[in-house]
């Protein structure tokens, strides 16, 4: 087996075992043996996968008479394990394994501040093999991310997201409740600005039109430098946000 990065360790058991071990298969878990052997679990994948046959027996270290030297059939052994992995994470043994990889924070956290580094799952966008390479997924904003590895320029490729399915993160969160944020925790010290000015969640004043903020700013901007008026915007609604944001810069 060639790859890129093989760490040629000699006390590697098993093709799985070397195969969780190489770079960038972080967010793998170890899919059980016997999982792989039962036929039932493998339904359909012999039309997907190129030389399945041969493909299941280097995943299952079963030396082949057939000898297969064909150039591509690391990368359709990988599939294969990808697409068994997406169905092994769907089952309790398999979730419970993510699981333990989520809460040690194998899978990275939201890039976003006011998540407070919330642990993220991996996600694909389809189940399809090569539609889109694995994201990740914060539940607290409920968006999706490329993986920290790929925004540090950590591998040139990522992996197909096909490999982890649409559906384990939000079966993992049904499942496990608890793991699913209430709401959206802010960050200590960060404050949350609208067009800059600090939103108060109680106690604030009635909400005002954007039209009034407009006013406020133009009345301002007169007595401040009195006869250089800004450009006719003349109250349109196109202009109103810009105008809310012109009303920070007028008061900085
Ligand atoms: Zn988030």
């Amino acid at each position: 087996m060639s790859s890129s990065s093989t760490d040629d360790s000699s006390d590697v058991e098993s093709w799985i075992e070397w195969f969780l071990l190489q770079e960038g298969h972080e967010f793998f878990c170890e899919v059980d043996r016997n999982y792989i052997e039962d036929n039932f679990n493998l339904y359909g994948l012999r039309n997907i996968i190129p030389n399945f046959r041969a493909c299941l027996n280097i995943i299952l270290d079963v030396a082949d008479s057939h000898n297969i030297d064909h150039e591509s059939i690391d990368q359709q052994a990988m599939d294969l394990y990808g697409l068994i992995h997406a169905r092994y994470i769907l089952t309790k043994r398999g979730m419970e394994r993510m699981l333990r990889k989520y809460r040690i924070g194998e899978f990275g956290v939201c890039p976003v501040m006011e998540c407070a580094g919330q642990p993220v799952l991996p996600v694909g966008l389809r189940d399809q093999l090569r539609y889109h390479e694995v994201m990740v997924y914060c539940a607290r904003c409920n968006s999706v991310f490329y993986p920290a590895q790929k925004q540090q320029n950590y591998r040139e490729e990522n992996l197909d997201g096909a490999y982890f399915g649409s559906t384990f993160a939000h079966l993992l969160l049904m499942q496990y409740p608890a793991l699913r944020p209430s709401s959206r925790r802010p960050t200590p010290g960060y404050v949350p600005r609208v067009f800059g000015f600090r939103v108060r969640s109680q106690n604030a004043p009635p909400p005002r039109s954007v039209d009034a903020l407009e006013a406020d700013y133009k009345k301002q901007k007169l007595s401040n430098d009195a006869g250089a008026v800004a450009p006719s915007t003349s109250g349109s609604q196109v202009a109103a946000p810009h105008a809310a944001s012109r009303i920070k810069l007028g008061t900085a």
